[in-house]
């Protein structure tokens, strides 16, 4: 379906940027996975996801921090591929605490790379979309794009921000064949918030039976977690003729969360 179009995933070798990463090259693209440094699991990656889907894939290393190796990154993929067709920004880290504790270099490196990252990209990516007048970006943000939770100052800020990214880039390419949208997850079970349940565990001084019921999916009504395959398949759609009029908009996928 989508035979052939160089998709870049950042933050992909694990969870829903792996999902995406997985399901766009099943769906026939070149796929480029992103993380910081290559390590074994990328590598496993860079075997069994060509051998599984019969789709190319390289490594683009890059610290979704720093502005200058993301450009040497997509430059990188323009100078092999020819271009960026596809660009899911999805990187992201959590760090949980109340605002007057809340560490200012956490502050920062997570703005940095949950939402400032996603400029640099797109900036990067968007002259070559805009030559070939085609693009996608998907920007994964989360119901906390959308709605607040106690103790996640940062990620919230940095979600609602990229909510508002999203509808600003849908606008200036509109016309150009680029579009431009949100995908926002409730709780998504992956290393992400495996990883925050101590510190939940403590914000809330709760057992992490209760924080897994009464916290995480307190607020999604179908008490699931959704899959990282859900994500992929969304991305997937997004990315293909059939969305071509959808942009500008952020699509929960949240059981039902942001209903509420
Ligand atoms: P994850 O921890 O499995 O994946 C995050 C990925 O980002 C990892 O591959 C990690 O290596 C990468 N990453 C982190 N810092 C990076 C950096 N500086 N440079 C390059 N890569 C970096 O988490 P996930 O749950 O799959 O989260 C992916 C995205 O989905 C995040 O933006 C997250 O906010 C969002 N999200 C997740 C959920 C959920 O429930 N899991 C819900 C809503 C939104």
């Amino acid at each position: 379906m989508l035979k052939g179009k160089v998709a870049v995933v950042t933050g992909s070798t694990s969870g829903i940027g792996l999902g995406c990463a997985r399901a766009l090259a099943e769906a026939g693209c070149k796929v480029v996975l992103n993380g910081r440094k290559m390590n074994d699991e990328a590598e496993e990656l860079l075997k069994t996801i060509p051998a599984e889907t019969g789709s190319e894939v390289m490594f683009g290393a890059a610290d979704m921090a720093e502005a200058g190796e993301i450009r040497s990154m997509i430059g990188d993929v323009v100078k092999k591929w020819g271009g960026v067709d596809i660009l899911i920004n999805n990187a992201g880290i959590q760090h949980v605490s109340p605002i007057d504790e809340f560490p200012e270099e956490k502050w920062d490196q997570v703005l940095a790379i949950n939402l400032t990252s996603a400029f640099h990209t797109t900036k990067a990516a968007l002259p070559g979309m805009k030559k070939k007048g085609w693009g996608r970006i998907i920007n994964i943000a989360s119901a906390h794009g959308l709605v607040a939770s106690a103790y996640k100052s940062a990620y919230v800020a940095a979600k609602h921000g990229i909510v508002g990214l999203t509808k600003v880039t849908a606008l200036e390419v509109a016309e150009m064949g680029i579009t431009a949208n949100a995908i926002c997850p409730g709780y998504v079970w992956t290393p992400l918030v495996e990883k925050q349940l101590p510190d939940q565990m403590k914000a809330h001084k709760m057992s992490e039976q209760d924080v897994i019921r009464n916290v995480l999916l307190a607020n999604q009504p179908n008490k699931k977690f959704a899959t990282t395959a859900e994500m992929g398949a969304l991305a997937v759609f997004l990315s293909s003729d059939a969305a071509a009029s959808i942009t500008g908009t952020s699509i929960p996928v949240d059981g039902g969360w942001v209903a509420h």
